[in-house]
């Protein structure tokens, strides 16, 4: 390679690590920049002349806070300037938002669509119209560099291609494909399992920052689960792995929307507990809140209902925490809401069947980012083409006049 095209190599990758801090971690000084990303105080400098000419940060002298010396000024990434439209396809809800550069939600919608998962059609039809209306601003637009969709089933992440969603009723739908087009923006689309990106979103603004081995489990109807090992998400080679609601445990059990006998799923799915508190199986939301309700006021069924369930997570869980050794595990979604009424039964079950030393080092705690973990997931894997290399769309954005309001 000649030393003019390395050179340039290593501008583009610099950059790249700039904005990726900026990004994921917030504002920084520009000493701080520089122990992080290991550049010369100069090479910070120029990068940033170039960062800071494309709007992309923005530099703002910092506070006297009565250190000695000059104080560095901080710099922020500027959240108009590169906006991505995150949509996650739920099966009671279909949410969209456009998040800026730095992880700003600028505007999100859900909306419901309780029990009545729509067709392929109707939901790509119900997306596109989604987009239009918060991309409707000309300047938001023009500054998309991605779309990232989460969808509640097995998603081949090379073209988005649904192979399964049980509780959708999707099979083999070339979602990636059909959407792509009926979006009719000139970005990246990329589909992935909405857990994955649960697990992505956590790690990277939630419950599960600064810890490097977590499993995240999660689920409005189904049972989702996404890894994080050694920092990094784990997808398997397709993109299908993680699917730990499939887990073999109740060879008894009832029939799963997989076509297999005694998923871990159907013992914690949303129907599995309706149906132990007498309450039919199809319930959806309302059901589920109004049994946590009877349940906060000690009705002894709903109670029952909750600590059986729990017996059954813990046990899933104790296998996966033999498996994988994490140092946490994130209930995020329906079980994030339940975990107070079956922390008692779920620790049990861990304490009987896993490991006494993998066990020792496992905390179980809620999701914080809640019902938007893979919503904000969706928007981290629209951010990702860019932020490995921001260069390309400064090129890009050259022509287009960057937001400066
Ligand atoms: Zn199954």
């Amino acid at each position: 390679m000649a030393i003019g095209q390395r050179s340039e190599t290593v501008r583009r990758a610099n950059l790249s690590a700039i904005v990726r801090e900026l990004h994921a971690n917030g504002p920084r000084s520009r000493s701080m920049l520089v122990a992080r990303i290991g550049l010369t105080r100069s090479a910070i400098r120029s990068l940033l002349g170039e960062l800071l000419e494309a709007d992309l940060v923005r530099e703002e002298r910092a506070a006297l806070r009565g250190t000695p010396g000059r104080p560095s000024p901080v710099v922020r990434a500027n959240p108009q300037a590169m906006v991505v439209l995150a949509i996650e396809v739920n099966v009671d809800s279909l949410a969209a938002a456009v998040v800026g550069l730095g992880g700003e939600v600028l505007e999100l919608v859900r909306v419901d669509r309780a029990g009545r998962p729509d067709s392929v059609d109707d939901t790509i039809a119900e997306i596109a119209e989604l987009s239009r209306r918060l991309l409707r601003d000309g300047r938001r637009r023009a500054a998309l560099v991605g779309v990232g969709v989460a969808v509640a089933g097995v998603v081949r992440r090379s073209d988005g291609f649904v192979s399964m969603a049980p509780n959708l009723g999707w099979r083999d739908v070339p979602f990636g494909q059909r959407l792509a087009p009926a979006l009719g923006l000139d970005v990246p689309v990329t589909v992935a399992n909405e857990a994955d990106l649960g697990a992505l979103a956590e790690h990277l603004r939630g419950a599960a920052t600064g810890h490097d081995h977590v499993l995240f489990v999660t689920g409005e109807v189904g049972v989702g689960g996404g890894l994080i090992v050694d920092g990094r998400p784990l997808t398997g080679v397709a993109g299908f792995g993680g699917e730990i609601g499939h887990l073999p445990v109740n060879r008894a059990g009832r029939q799963c929307g997989c076509g297999a006998i005694g998923c871990w799923e159907t013992e914690v799915g949303e129907g599995a507990l309706l149906t132990r508190a007498g309450r039919p199986a199809d319930g959806g939301r309302d059901a589920l809140d109004a049994l946590l309700d009877d349940a906060a006021t000690g009705d002894r069924v709903a109670l029952a209902a909750l600590e059986e369930t729990g017996r059954w997570l813990g046990i899933g869980l104790a296998g996966l925490v033999n498996l994988l050794n994490p140092e946490l595990v994130v209930l995020g979604g329906r079980f994030g809401r339940i975990l107070p009424f079956v922390s008692g039964s779920l620790e049990e079950e861990l304490d009987r069947h896993a490991l006494a030393a993998p066990r020792a080092l496992v905390r179980i705690v809620p999701s914080r980012l809640e019902a938007d973990a893979s919503l904000l997931g969706a928007a981290e894997l629209a951010f990702e083409a860019m932020l490995a290399d921001p260069a390309v769309w400064l090129r890009r954005s050259g022509s287009v006049q960057l937001a400066s309001a």
